[in-house]
């Protein structure tokens, strides 16, 4: 049998580097003139509140316009860009598109764009799951799938097969994290209902500990491409510095679609993938006895224990647990807290010899508001949590957790890249 092809190329000219990687592994290939393309790319959220750097957490526009050109350019006209963003609460899609100037490709190459928050989802039978997808993409004649090079910090990477997670409802993005099958085991029946011709990861910047803003972007300058998803996907893990072995989802889906997770598997054609491999590390690390971040112990705290978060907390809860963490970091005055347990996600349960039992999201609240072991509930039951609330709620116990202290940390997260060679944001706007 012959193996499937990877390009990766170096990223340079956005144009000359996404043609040559479609060329070297004849990307367009299965692609005919009159297709219905859809071109869904990685833009999972963004932040119109608070600085956000979009360094390895969403596609290129200069990836994105590159693509849309050559598409063009070799006859393809029938084009729809589209994605279903993190709901904060409200969809994002649009202001998202208007952003990163997707505009500029609906008046050049009369490019559809399409927040599927905001269209009809089918409800489909994936394996025994029950996943509402996007109409729009069950109806594509063929979709071009755009992830980005990241770690995730639930998933190890976050590639082309996890991608398209995007085009489920909201509801079935909550559903992939329950307790009974581990999320690695539920995403990848996505893919397998969707006409996906041709894979392309934006590796212009790479994502440590993604996939979020809190993570840590650096530019890696390469485009991957592939008509094979996961081949794609093996050739990002190794470059992201992981065997496609030791990605769940990544074996799990070898398995139910016949292919292979070892890279000599792979016709990698292009750059050499062994000398762009870098590791970018995908977790937090936590205490042993799973007390908090490394970084609480190394300060000295005491008094907290902030339970490492599962894969049953989905994207809304996860959003916000960086926040979370920063905003006790900036109530500690030295002194231990008052003995405080902070659950969340759908499986974990208060433990006794607490006094105060932090329950943040409506998960957490729903399994553990009878749990005898606890003391005294502080209860954040919003689906996602509010921040503020739990402000409030925490002040009102004497813990001075401050959001404002967040708000700094954004804006350092921001600034940090300003000084760092290639952090263009030129790169997300068309
Ligand atoms: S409370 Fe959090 S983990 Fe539970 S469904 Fe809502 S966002 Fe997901």
């Amino acid at each position: 049998m012959p193996k499937p092809i990877v390009s990766v190329t170096q990223f340079e000219d956005a144009y000359q580097s996404v043609r040559q990687a479609l060329d070297l592994c004849q990307g367009l290939a299965g692609l005919e003139h009159g297709d219905k393309i859809l071109i869904k790319p990685n833009l999972v959220s963004w932040d119109f509140d608070l600085p956000f750097p979009p360094y390895g957490v969403v596609a290129t526009s200069a990836v994105m316009s590159a693509l849309v050109r050559i598409l063009v350019e070799e006859g393809f006209s029938n084009l729809t860009i589209g994605e279903a963003p993190l709901m904060v609460p409200k969809t994002i899609g649009r202001a998202m598109y208007k952003k990163l100037g997707y505009d500029k490709l609906v008046d050049k190459y009369g490019v559809k764009l399409v927040d599927f928050n905001e269209e009809k989802f089918e409800k489909m039978d994936c394996d025994g799951y029950a996943l509402s997808i996007a109409e729009t993409a069950l109806q594509a004649d063929k979709i071009i799938n755009v992830p980005v090079l990241k770690t995730h910090n639930q998933t190890k990477v976050s590639l082309g097969i996890k991608n398209l997670k995007g085009v489920i409802n909201r509801k079935s993005k909550m559903f992939c994290h329950n307790k009974d099958t581990d999320l690695s085991y539920i995403f990848p029946h996505i893919i397998e209902k969707l006409p996906v011709a041709l894979t392309l990861i934006d590796g212009v910047f790479g994502l440590a500990k993604g996939p979020g803003p809190t993570g840590s972007a650096e530019r890696r300058d390469l485009i991957v491409a592939s008509r094979d998803t996961l081949a794609a996907d093996v050739v990002g893990a190794a470059l992201l510095g992981y065997s496609a072995d030791q990605v769940d989802h990544l074996v799990y889906f070898a398995q139910r679609n016949g292919g292979s997770t070892d890279i000599n598997d792979v016709e990698v054609r292009g750059l050499d993938v062994a000398q762009y491999t870098k590791f970018l590390d995908y977790d937090w690390e936590w205490t042993k006895d799973n007390t908090g971040p490394v970084g609480y112990e190394k300060r000295g705290i005491t008094g907290l224990a902030v339970r490492k978060y599962d894969s049953t907390m989905c994207t809304g809860c996860s959003m916000l647990f960086n926040p979370l963490l920063i905003m006790f970091m900036s109530a500690f005055n030295e002194k231990p807290f008052p003995n405080i347990e902070v659950l969340s996600g759908k499986t974990q349960t208060a433990s006794p010899g607490y006094d105060n039992t932090v329950l943040f999201g409506k998960c957490s609240h729903d399994l553990n508001k009878d749990n005898p072991h606890i003391n005294k509930a502080i209860s954040i039951k919003g689906c996602p949590p509010d921040l503020m609330e739990f402000e409030r709620l925490m002040q009102a116990e004497g813990v001075a957790c401050n959001y404002n202290e967040y708000v700094k940390y954004r804006h350092y997260l921001f600034n940090r890249y300003k000084s760092e060679q290639g952090f263009d944001l030129g790169l997300f706007k068309i």
